[in-house]
């Protein structure tokens, strides 16, 4: 296939500064999770996304001194020559696919809390630090803020050693400490860095000229800038200093790459923003410079990349989220093959790394973080090891992935789905408020596997164990599924719950097949994560009077990792919901709900004529025991393996039912299959002996 000519646009190389970008196709700076604590497991991820196409590719932030610790938040480190290296390999990787290297040096200021390395915060006032630790920054003296330029400049001459092509001043976000410098209500200095913009604005600037006399010669300087924080007159706006500090500076770097925020804002789900919404908010930037600008938005359509070009909004098309759930989108654009892009769902899982800590996932693309350690590719896969055909039971997000993969294997691929609708879990899931974006899960996957001549799908075959040892295949995987508790049980409840087998009791499965609550009705939420509070929203829609009760702090907690909490809290307060939480229903009569509050170990009644429990899920796995019975009394002898994945095995996210999919087809035939891979393990340990 070749090209549409239509997208050579995106294909033009780019001029920043004395670099030249091979196209318009710009991975910005993003968190990962593996940060200073996994070099090679980061530069073998970064260099998927130059191989795929990325003509830039860009760290996460990266810290340049001990007073700019963000632990436990794994990010970069650039403290010393020490970490070069490090550093390097990420350079080397992104180089050897042809692309260039940008890296995001930063220093946080009072957005750390230097948890680790114990030093005291520093920030333009005496103010709190942003986490919410008891601790404050330390209003900068002239010295230290001629240390932090040093620091800075420093840091960007290793970052030319380490092979980086492109160098940032970062102020995006609320996280970079030239932006609390710029920002009216975090600097309260009456000296030359506070008062007037062009006060506030005098560390930006100094960075920026620093960094180009330093590197400038042979590196492009690039500054990343929130131009919005969508907080009014009381923050940075786009029509007031947003637009005020690029109009002074507009000349002085070589690339604006251009942001709202905060990161809550910059990367919202799609349940909250659509593609491109931050469009609005950074148009004016091209009319006042005339510097290649970058931009983010969750693009995906290359007709909506060209329009941005045509349009003169961007130079370069800036992404995260759709590098990690495709690494190789632009491959995909310039081979004529957009049917093979994985769209981005919006979801934030992959946000959930840097929150956690743990190496980078992403819900549509399950290679992404396993590159190194397992040595997975986004884009190939070994051959098949035999030649047994492979039946699937379930085609949700588990079944279809690993169908898929298994398939792209080589493997004769049997699919079988009891619903006459693909998609599982999806299907049912992206009609709920705002997450449309989802069935992108369910749709790449189907639109893969329906061309493929070694694949046969069943609709509308509910499988029994008979089924199953009679079908024939060699391999067999079940993919079943799993459905929510009615009891009560989970987190709060060990037994199940007073009431709650009454008729007027929904479970989530309910509400998805379509049976709702037709009064005031008790939406509780034990699972912590969107359920709840998407079933509660869309109560409320339906005009039902609605409680939304939840033993944890805040609804759906666990989406404090996924950038959502505060949008979703804010969405329920505005349908009206009224919030309990740090409480739980103990008992349901079909008139009222008993909720007990925590604290005052008080209980009370609401009016609720009906009741939804969020709370845990039954695997589904009774096919599985009957046909490891059947074979266990020799049914089917030329099965050699049986394998249960996704909800059926442990109820779970999207992501690790997607997850287990791939994992299953990859491990098909292998003997070497094993749950320990590669780690990056400290340097030869040592003991200091200065005790005596
Ligand atoms: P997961 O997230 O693990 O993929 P889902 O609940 O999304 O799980 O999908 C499970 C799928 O399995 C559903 O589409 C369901 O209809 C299907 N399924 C369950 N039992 C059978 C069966 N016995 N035969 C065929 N399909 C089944
Ligand atoms: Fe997109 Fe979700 Fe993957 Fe993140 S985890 S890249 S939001 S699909």
């Amino acid at each position: 296939m070749t090209r549409d000519p239509r997208y050579d646009i995106l294909f033009e190389p780019v001029r920043i500064g004395p670099v030249t970008a091979r196209n318009r196709f710009f991975q910005v700076a993003h968190c990962n999770g593996f940060g200073w604590t996994a070099p090679q497991a980061l530069a073998e991820m970064r260099g998927v996304k130059a191989e795929g196409g990325w003509a830039v590719v860009t760290t996460e932030e990266v810290e340049i001194h001990p007073s700019s610790d963000c632990e436990p938040y794994h990010e970069g480190r650039l403290y010393s020559d020490e970490d070069i290296p490090a550093l390097a390999l990420m350079a080397e990787a992104v180089h050897f696919h042809g692309s260039l290297a940008a890296i995001e040096i930063m220093h946080h200021g009072p957005s750390a809390a230097n948890r680790q390395t114990r030093e005291v915060p520093l920030g333009p006032s005496h103010r709190p630090v942003t986490l919410n630790d008891p601790v404050q920054a330390r209003r900068m003296d002239k010295d230290d803020i001629k240390a932090l330029r040093k620091w800075h400049r420093d840091a960007a001459i290793r970052s030319k050693r380490a092979g980086f092509d492109i160098v940032y001043v970062y102020a995006g976000h609320e996280l970079g400490i030239p932006m609390h410098f710029l920002a009216r209500r975090l600097n309260d200095r009456t000296d030359e860095y506070g008062g007037s913009l062009e006060n506030r604005a005098r560390l930006l600037r100094e960075l920026v000229e620093d960094a180009k006399d330093a590197v400038g010669d042979t590196c492009a300087v690039a500054v990343r800038l929130a131009v919005d924080e969508l907080m009014g007159d009381y923050g940075i706006t786009s029509d007031g200093e947003g637009r005020d500090v690029i109009a002074m500076m507009a000349e002085l770097p070589d690339l604006w790459d251009v942001n709202v925020s905060s990161w809550y804002n910059d990367s919202a789900t799609s349940r909250f923003k659509k593609e491109g919404y931050q469009e609005d908010y950074i148009r004016f930037v091209k009319s006042l410079t005339s510097k290649p600008v970058v931009g983010v938005g969750r693009y995906t359509s290359p007709d909506k990349m060209v329009s941005l070009i045509k349009g003169g909004v961007l130079d370069f098309i800036g992404a995260a989220r759709p590098s990690i759930a495709d690494p190789f989108l632009p491959r995909k654009i310039e081979e004529g093959r957009l049917d093979d892009i994985r769209e981005c769902i919006g979801c934030n899982m992959c946000v959930t790394s840097d929150f956690t800590m743990t190496n980078l996932r992403c819900t549509q693309n399950p290679t992404m973080g396993e590159e190194w350690r397992r040595g997975w590719h986004p884009e190939r896969i070994a051959a098949k090891a035999s030649e047994n055909s492979v039946l699937v039971v379930g085609a949700g997000p588990a079944g279809l992935e690993a169908a898929l993969s298994a398939a792209r294997r080589g493997y004769e691929v049997h699919l079988a789905e009891a619903s006459t609708e693909l998609g599982g879990r999806v299907a049912l899931e992206a009609k709920l408020p705002g997450l449309n974006e989802w069935i992108r899960v369910r749709d790449w996957r189907v639109g893969q596997l329906t061309p493929m001549t070694n694949v046969t799908i069943y609709r509308d075959s509910l499988l029994s164990a008979d089924d199953v040892t009679g079908f024939g295949a060699g391999h067999v995987v079940l993919a079943t599924g799993s459905t929510w508790r009615r009891d009560g049980v989970g987190r709060e409840h060990g037994f199940a719950v007073r009431g709650f087998d009454h008729p007027n009791v929904f479970t989530p499965n309910d509400i998805l097949e379509g049976r709702m609550p037709d009064g005031p009705v008790v939406v509780f939420d034990d699972d912590h994560y969107y359920m709840a509070g998407v079933i509660a929203e869309k109560c409320a829609a339906a005009g039902l009077a609605t409680t939304y009760v939840t033993p944890a702090l805040q609804p759906s907690d666990f989406t404090s990792n996924t950038l959502e909490a505060t949008h979703i809290a804010k969405r329920l307060v505005k349908l009206g919901i009224k919030l309990f939480t740090r409480a739980a229903v103990t008992g349901f009569d079909g008139a009222e709900a008993e909720v007990t509050d925590h604290l005052s170990e008080q209980s009370y009644r609401i009016a609720a004529k009906g009741l939804v429990t969020v709370t845990a899920r039954w695997p589904n796995d009774a096919l599985h025991e009957s046909v490891k019975e059947l074979m266990a009394r020799g049914a089917a002898p030329h099965i050699v393996s049986l394998k249960r994945i996704g909800d059926c095995h442990a109820p779970s996210t999207i992501q690790a039912a997607v997850a287990a999919g791939h994992r299953w087809a990859r491990e098909l035939d292998d003997p070497q299959a094993s749950p320990y891979f590669p780690r990056e393990l400290p340097k030869a340990p040592s003991l200091k002996r200065f005790w005596g």
